[in-house]
């Protein structure tokens, strides 16, 4: 019933003004104790999206791949790893997302199930996992947890695309569907910042029931009366775009980012047909009622915020506490 309010606009109609020095200022410390923190994987955020190796990998400027300038790395951070030069949206840990998102100090981490199922046996593949666990000291491409925007109480689930472009094997899928049913049984709103490559094509058919799964749980999560909103990001495609992604009350994403099914040139060979020029982006898809709204990276705080606010009555902090 809400998605018409968004339909008719290009973007989000939230006014950002008030909020967008002030949020900046809130965020920039928050990014600078990440990168004291991580600096090891911070030195790498461009280059993660790109594939490629820094241009200078220990130093303070960093190059864009697209723009091709050279970028003063804070000034990078404190635009949200969103390029000052030419505006190019870069990927975001999940880690950085939820500093972005969720009340300094609100967030509390819930654990899923761990182990790793290898149905079909795939040579090397639970050793790429614990390599990827150890690297990115994360268990799986999805962090699952509690916390606050702006005073709301909200479950999240955000996809990290570092761990095997967070493709959704069995921990994924089960770790953001116990997020749904614990958000269910606590009464909380679910966000979820959607990123995937797809299916695991590691664990095979299992990968592709992760799909059903998910989808149940949000089922059940809406029965309860509770909203569900969606947040795609680049790039959001395969089982996770046919599955959860599609299925918020409101759907946002970034601008720019790519959201599909299969790839394009897939479906080129598949139908003998030219697809449009960006017919898999988020605003192709707006403009063709697939996603409600596109939302920039420094309004999404404030635009999730006004969300929960017009969706979920203000539960005031004691009370979660009481419940415990
Ligand atoms: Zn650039």
């Amino acid at each position: 019933m809400f998605k018409g309010m968004f339909k008719k606009t290009k973007y989000v109609p939230i006014s950002m003004e008030e909020t967008q020095q002030q949020e900046a200022d809130q965020l920039e410390p928050e990014v600078r104790q990440q990168e004291q923190e991580n600096s090891e994987a911070s030195a790498t955020e461009l280059t993660e999206d790109e594939g490629d190796q820094p241009t200078v990998p220990e130093g303070l400027f960093i190059k864009c791949k697209i723009c091709r300038k050279t970028i003063y790395r804070p000034d990078f951070e404190e635009n949200l790893f969103v390029c000052p030069e030419c505006g190019k949206y870069h990927r975001v840990y999940a880690k950085s997302r939820i500093r972005m998102i969720i009340d300094e100090g609100t967030f509390e981490q819930w654990d899923g199930r761990t182990e790793v199922a290898d149905p079909l046996h795939f040579p090397g593949y639970p050793e790429k996992i614990e390599s990827l666990k150890e690297e990115l000291k994360m268990d799986e491409a999805v962090v699952t947890g509690y916390g606050k925007i702006f005073g709301r109480q909200t479950a999240i689930a955000v996809m990290d695309a570092r761990f095997m472009m967070a493709s959704m094997g069995s921990v994924v899928g089960e770790k953001i569907t116990s997020a749904i049913e614990r958000a269910t049984k606590e009464k909380l709103p679910v966000i979820i910042f959607s990123c995937s490559g797809g299916a695991r094509m590691q664990e095979g058919m299992i990968s592709l029931m992760q799909m059903a799964k998910t989808s149940a749980a949000l089922r059940r999560h809406a029965d309860a009366g509770l909203p569900y909103f969606s947040v795609i990001t680049d790039p959001t495609t395969g089982g996770v775009t046919a599955s959860f992604a599609s299925l918020g009350d409101v759907i946002l994403a970034e601008p720019g980012c790519l959201i599909g099914f299969a790839g394009q040139r897939v479906i080129e060979q598949t139908i003998f047909q030219k697809l449009p020029k960006g017919f898999q982006s988020a605003e192709f898809a707006l403009e063709h009622g697939i996603i409600d709204a596109i939302v920039e990276r420094k309004d999404m705080k404030k635009a999730l915020s006004r969300l929960l606010e017009l969706h979920m009555p203000y539960v005031p902090e004691e009370k979660k506490e009481e419940g415990e």
